[in-house]
């Protein structure tokens, strides 16, 4: 489809509306006005005697739908660019008949307005009233994000600016999942797995001289996040390997939270178990995704439901009492009702949050083979159900983010029982504390809490790079000096 700009060049909003009703199609941009033939936009600002007029125009499958308006004064791009979003929005609900559930919010992390507003003195009812008039946000959304934003309020405010967590990432897994979208690699290829002894190494030691850049800016720590990939596809003794690293540098007697992702149960041990609960951590995740058998299969998965199940009681018995499970709606081959199976097994597991994330529609509308609408209904079916379980279960929204090119932006959402809220979670997607992250594809984030600048540093991507070129890239670590001096 043609998309053209005339007196303005709003193109990221224009395409994010866009999105939200054709998450597939690939858009063409012109800042010109374009001959009128097949699918086209054109988002048009011009001067006119007392003001501006704002025009969008859609053809859609040889309909076409458009909406003028005659704005007062100069040209303001942020009001300017908002209007023109919200013409745009309502003409493709009419040319499409979709309605999505955040309306025309096309951010990732909505519940930063709300504590936006919160912050601003309005009361739940003017939250909801400004949200509604400015975004069409349904009030099924409103009363998520609003959830969310109240359980958030408490953690928020006890953040100081020399607060920070520490991020530690192991990009293996096992094996690749079909679906998997993420920097991880596979230790079934022998070259990947030949490196993990050489990768907790260099882990160690980044993990070392981090901690003696804080202690050095007298910051401190928060909380601890092991992440990935799957951190137990690690040895129990390379597991050990880096926890005592963390241990031995770092004063984790006042930390608040530690969590390791065990993730997988296919690299679940007990001997692995009792590696982190002995160093520390107070947190771990088991994640199913599914507990449908032929679900897991069909995304590559070598471990059974059951499997699960084991891992879990295992955690349990040796004194997890903090336990997250993950899971998608939207897998191949699953379907509603596969989706209802796995949320109530969880439910029946008990563990202290669950977090369901959505499948993009680009990938699943590729797996399910059917039409891009019906995918979407039924991704928003289970992600509708899940939500509701999880809610009367006891369990209430305490983090949420959504993802870019799925129908409607569909969310994912972490739910914990109330005192259970992954305070790392909250404070990586609200942004609200700085971030030292270690590891390849590890990205450090410093946060200003007093004005809010954000300033990022990456390390390498790929494991072989961290290894290899891992001197050139603790010289990027004096960004995290220069940020703290100057606050
Ligand atoms: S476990 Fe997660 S990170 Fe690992 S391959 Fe599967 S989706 Fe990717």
């Amino acid at each position: 489809m043609t998309i053209c700009f005339i007196g303005n060049s709003f193109k990221y909003e224009t395409e994010a509306v866009m999105k939200l009703f054709l998450p597939l199609v690939t858009f063409e941009f012109l800042f010109e006005e374009a001959a009128h033939s097949g699918d086209i936009c054109t988002v048009s600002r011009c001067k006119s005697e007392n003001g501006h007029t704002l025009s969008v125009s859609v053809t859609l499958d040889g309909k076409t739908e458009s909406e003028n308006l005659l704005a007062d004064g100069e040209y303001c791009d942020k009001t300017d660019e908002a209007e023109l979003c919200r013409m745009l929005y309502r003409i493709m609900r009419k040319l499409t008949g979709i309605t999505p559930a955040w309306g025309c919010l096309t951010g990732i992390r909505p519940v930063k307005k709300v504590n936006k507003l919160l912050e601003d003195g309005l009361d739940k009812a003017q939250i909801f009233d400004t949200l509604k008039k400015e975004y069409y946000v349904s009030d099924e959304k409103l009363k998520l994000a609003y959830q969310t934003a109240i359980a958030q309020a408490e953690p928020l405010k006890a953040l100081d600016k020399r607060s920070y967590s520490l991020y530690i990432s192991v990009p293996f897994c096992p094996s690749r999942c079909s679906y998997c979208s993420f920097v991880s690699h596979s230790i079934e290829s022998p070259g990947a797995k030949k490196l993990l002894p050489q990768y907790t190494e260099k882990l160690c030691e980044e993990i070392a001289e981090t901690a003696a850049i804080a202690s050095e800016l007298d910051l401190r720590l928060d909380t601890i996040y092991i992440g990935g990939g799957t951190p137990t596809t690690l040895s129990a003794e390379q597991l050990e390997a880096v926890m005592g690293a963390v241990k031995k540098n770092f004063d984790i007697s006042k930390i608040r939270e530690y969590t390791v992702e065990a993730g997988r149960s296919d690299t679940i041990t007990e001997k692995k178990l009792e590696v982190i609960r002995n160093f520390g951590a107070t947190r771990i995740s088991v994640n199913p995704q599914t507990m449908n058998d032929s679900v897991l299969k069909a995304i590559g998965r070598r471990h059974t439901a059951n499997d699960v199940i084991d891992a879990f009681r295992t955690a349990r018995r040796l004194g997890f009492d903090n336990i997250n499970m993950d899971t998608i709606a939207g897998l191949p081959t699953d379907t509603p009702e596969g989706f209802r199976h796995t949320i109530e097994t969880l439910c029946g597991l008990d563990p202290e949050s669950i977090t369901i994330h959505t499948l993009t529609v680009k990938r699943s509308s590729a797996l399910f083979q059917q039409e891009e609408k019906s995918v979407d209904s039924r991704i928003g079916e289970m992600v509708s159900f899940g939500q509701k379980k999880l809610l009367e279960t006891g369990y209430l929204p305490y983090y949420l983010y959504r993802q870019k090119n799925t129908v409607e932006n569909l969310e994912n959402v972490g739910f914990a029982k109330a005192g259970y809220e992954c305070l790392y979670n909250i404070y990586i997607m609200e942004e609200a504390q700085t971030i030292l992250a270690v590891g390849a594809a590890g990205s450090t984030k410093l946060v200003n809490t007093e004005t809010g600048k954000i300033e990022r540093l990456f390390n390498y991507k790929f494991p072989y790079e961290y290894i290899s070129r891992y001197d050139k890239m603790m010289e990027k670590k004096d960004g995290i000096t220069e940020f703290f001096n100057n606050i």
